[in-house]
């Protein structure tokens, strides 16, 4: 089977790597366009989202991936990454952009400085009954969500904090750092069905 990418500008791109080599899947850094051609999924990691964006742009990889996005490519973004796939982001900084393709609007750094960083229990039907354990790192939360886009889970006050459209999912927060693999296993299935 062909590999499955992680975008790895800038970001934890490593902890993806490792998961995804955890469950046996062949994983490249993907740091060209050329790459994209060869992966069957691409993942867009945690980081600082303004940056993977520029980086991205400097390197020539913004276009080929909204065009991989458009024909249907497999995509998971975590935090940084469910920033860059959002069609529209709130707070964003000026002139950042996204590659789009997810239905929703999402707001950076959401959380606010008294709660930067937490961890929290979550309850995400679609992974089983055993909450996910969940750390948010200055996280985007998810305000809005298009008719074409699905909540995956909420946290206790409502808001969202993972969603799927279509081949595209994100989180806001970063399953690649818990040892709790259920995110990328849920990820790799959906990859492994598209072709
Ligand atoms: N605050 C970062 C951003 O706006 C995201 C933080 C993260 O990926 N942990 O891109």
């Amino acid at each position: 089977p062909r590999p499955i990418g992680v975008l790895a500008l800038q970001g934890d791109f490593r902890e993806h790597l490792q998961v995804l080599q955890q469950l046996g899947e062949t994983a490249i850094a993907v740091k060209t366009p050329g790459q994209l051609e060869h992966i069957a999924g691409l993942i867009l990691p945690g980081g600082e989202s303004s940056v993977i964006d520029k980086l991205s742009r400097l390197y020539g990889l913004a276009e080929p991936i909204k065009a991989a996005i458009a024909h249907g490519l497999p995509v998971y973004g975590t935090c940084a990454g469910l920033i860059l796939l959002a069609d529209t982001v709130l707070d964003a900084i000026p002139g950042q952009q996204s590659f789009g393709g997810l239905d929703i609007v999402v707001r950076r750094n959401a959380f606010g400085s008294q709660s930067e960083s937490f961890e929290t229990a979550l309850s995400v039907p679609e992974l089983g009954t055993t909450p996910v354990e969940a750390v948010f790192i200055r996280a985007p939360v998810v305000e809005s969500i298009g008719p074409r886009a699905r909540a995956l889970a909420t946290l206790d006050d409502g808001r969202i904090v993972a969603v799927e459209h279509g081949a595209l999912m994100g989180t806001s927060f970063h399953p690649e750092i818990t040892g709790d693999t259920r995110f990328h296993e849920y990820f790799v299935a959906r990859v492994r069905a598209s072709k």
